[in-house]
């Protein structure tokens, strides 16, 4: 499991691509969000002469994403309509369709749909929720303590089952009810993002 991840915006590409053309740097593991994967895996598709990063690039893992948010649109309205300062915020976290903060030893649960104005214009126009342009994808799973993993083609079976024999990963095959959910979720997103295509059209 991981132990945890902090989210800000930053200029992502550029440094990947420094980090990425340093010479030290001769085969690397991509983990990143479904966009993210898309332009990696296009850049491995389709490489620029001049900057053909992305072959050192060997395994592209993606995050499942609902969306990222504004982050001053989003703290703005916390502390306005709920009296809950950026400062306090210890923790956010997704439980079903709520958002749960907790702050100074209490709980606030949002439901999604009351913040998804202060979601990033571009991903609530965004379909793909799992990453499909990865090898392996890997998200909240319905079990709880779990992830889901999906792998996409032989790379990814050898890398997943391998980590399992080496005792990095504990696996089990996933239940349909698991997968269902990681479905509705996939497809929550997908006619989302149909929604607001249809009003900007
Ligand atoms: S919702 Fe889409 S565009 Fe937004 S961060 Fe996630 S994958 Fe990227």
């Amino acid at each position: 499991m991981a132990a945890g991840n902090r989210w800000s915006i930053v200029p992502y590409t550029m440094r990947l691509k420094e980090t990425l053309m340093s010479t030290d740097v001769r085969r690397v593991a991509f983990v990143g969000l479904p966009c993210q994967a898309q332009f990696l895996r296009q850049m491995k598709m389709f490489p620029l002469m001049e900057s053909d990063f992305a072959s050192k690039i060997f395994v592209i893992i993606s995050l499942f994403c609902m969306g990222t948010f504004a982050v001053e649109s989003f703290t703005d309205y916390l502390a306005r309509n709920y009296n809950v300062p950026l400062e306090e915020v210890e923790n956010i976290d997704i439980e079903g369709d709520y958002l749960v903060i907790s702050y100074s030893g209490k709980k606030l649960r949002l439901p999604i749909e009351s913040i998804i104005y202060h979601i990033q214009h571009g991903c609530i126009l965004c379909p793909d929720y799992t990453g499909v342009f990865a090898d392996i994808s890997a998200g909240r799973a319905s079990r709880e303590g779990y992830m889901l993993i999906l792998t996409r083609n032989r790379l990814a079976d050898n890398i997943v089952n391998n980590a399992a024999h080496d005792d990095y990963l504990e696996i089990s095959e996933a239940t349909e009810e698991e997968i269902r959910y990681a479905r509705e979720k996939a497809l929550d997103k997908l006619n989302r993002s149909l929604k607001y295509i249809m009003r900007i059209l």
